[in-house]
């Protein structure tokens, strides 16, 4: 079972796969050397990064998100706004502090290795962690893979006999389920909705009340990140000269609202900055809710603030609704395809967003639960074969305003839902295997590498800083 806790999770931008996973797998390392009472001597720490990490792994900060998670650092707790400077520090002195308490020699340049030759061996978001002694000699190391969505797993985790999307915990829950079909199946003998379902497993694993003041917590996180994005303009950083459009967007919005000549199709504008409030937030490495991932972290939080402002009769009942739906179909996805757009694409990140925030909305309008299950279906159906190519390896474009469009996409497909019975011809369960066997055919250049796409047909010319 992957929790609604699990698909939400807070972290920091600006990728969940790329800098919030590498973050917590150096956490791990760190753990493993302490419980094999290596902590004490350990003189050097390498990591050394393949696949995807090595060649998107700078615009996304992977390698000060390792520095980071050897430092002790966890994404949920560091404030966005000290990792500058605490990785200032550590360049300045050339040391950090494994774990916060032990002082080695760190060369930013030296430690953290982008191998673009070696393929990564498993997951396309490899890295390997080594710890060596004061003579050299090497006294652990450890590979991991980054599968999407902030989710970590060792080398050994991947090769055992998991589903697609690397390895998931075994937890015994109320209502077990591995596709929407016996999802279904399950709410109609029980004569519960899909959030019923959904709520039921998660008390399996937590209190009623944890897990109601868990989705508050999350909930709020989204909000706050949408508020600050709101508020913030200028320019993000990373070489590409994006503006920051949310804040002007938003206030052109609220502005014309009072005006009788505005188009229907401008009420979308307050969506789409909602969304790329999120996503402006997660590329100036911001505080962000992985939502599933953090390249797709605009477009669950887009939809359900547009349920919550602009919604009749919306309140904290329906927001925990559409959140236990949405984070159902994104387990559904996990666990038969993937949430990583290093191993399917964009699809598996803008497009299994904009399915979840499609069920979750559905769900909260009082749809059916066949009619969810449509609406998170043509959501995802009009993302297969989505690539991703980040210009200049940074997500930033297209990802920022694709967010936009995956709340958009999510709110018609929704509303198209909700107009019909919830008869249709292709199932859910049916696309997400599509998109996986999409994945598979999909060509490396387009799955995170910034080799394909717009990245090497748009011409700039990125400046590192
Ligand atoms: S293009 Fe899509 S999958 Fe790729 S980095 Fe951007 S949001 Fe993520």
């Amino acid at each position: 079972m992957v929790s609604v806790f699990d698909i939400f999770k807070i972290g920091i931008g600006p990728s969940s796969s790329h800098t919030v996973g590498p973050m917590v797998a150096a956490g791990r390392f760190l753990t493993r050397l302490e419980r094999l009472g290596l902590t004490g001597k350990i003189s050097r720490v390498r990591a050394t990064l393949y696949g995807s990490l090595a060649f998107t792994g700078r615009g996304h900060g992977t390698d000060r998100a390792i520095l980071l998670g050897l430092t002790g650092e966890k994404p949920a707790e560091i404030d966005p706004a000290a990792i500058g400077q605490i990785v200032e520090a550590i360049k300045a002195a050339g040391a950090l502090k494994l774990g916060g308490l032990r002082k080695i020699p760190f060369d930013l340049a030296a430690d953290i290795i982008l191998d673009f030759n070696t393929p990564s061996p498993g997951h396309p978001n490899g890295m390997r962690l080594e710890a060596f002694d004061a003579d050299g000699a090497e006294l652990s190391n450890r590979v991991y893979f980054s599968v999407g969505g902030g989710f970590v797993v060792s080398e050994d985790q991947y090769r055992s006999s998991q589903p697609a999307g690397g390895s998931i915990e075994q937890r015994m829950v109320a209502f077990p389920f591995r596709n929407a079909k016996a999802l279904l199946n399950i709410c109609k003998g029980e004569g519960k909705s899909i959030a019923e379902i959904a709520l039921a497993n998660e008390r399996s694993l937590r209190t009623p009340e944890a897990v109601d003041a868990g989705l508050d917590t999350i909930i709020a996180a989204m909000m706050a990140c949408i508020d600050r994005g709101l508020t913030v303009d200028g320019t993000l950083p990373g070489g590409l000269k994006v503006r920051r459009r949310a804040k002007a967007l938003f206030e052109k919005a609220v502005a014309d609202q009072s005006k009788n000549l505005t188009y229907p199709h401008q009420a979308f504008d307050r969506v789409s900055a909602f969304a790329i409030a999120v996503n402006e937030e997660n590329a100036a490495g911001g505080r962000v809710v992985t939502s599933p991932t953090n390249g797709a972290a605009g477009v669950t939080p887009a939809v359900l603030r547009y349920y919550r402002d602009l919604c009749p009769g919306a309140d904290r009942g329906g927001m925990h609704k559409f959140m236990l739906t949405a984070a159902t179909f994104g387990a559904i996805i996990k666990y038969n395809a993937s949430l990583s757009g290093a191993e399917v694409g964009c699809q598996g990140e803008v497009g299994s967003a904009s399915a979840m925030a499609a069920a979750g909305l559905c769900a909260a309008l009082g749809g059916s639960n066949e009619q969810i299950e449509n609406a998170a279906e043509i959501a995802l159906e009009h993302h297969l074969g989505m690539t991703c190519d980040p210009v200049g390896g940074l997500v930033q474009v297209p990802c920022i305003e694709r967010n936009a469009l995956g709340a958009v996409k999510a709110i018609t497909a929704a509303s198209l839902a909700l107009a019909g019975d919830g008869e249709h011809i292709v199932f859910f369960d049916t696309c997400v295997e599509t998109m996986r066997q999409t994945g598979l055919d999909m060509q490396t250049k387009y799955k995170e590498t910034s080799e394909g796409g717009l990245a090497v047909n748009v011409s700039v010319s990125v400046v590192e800083c």
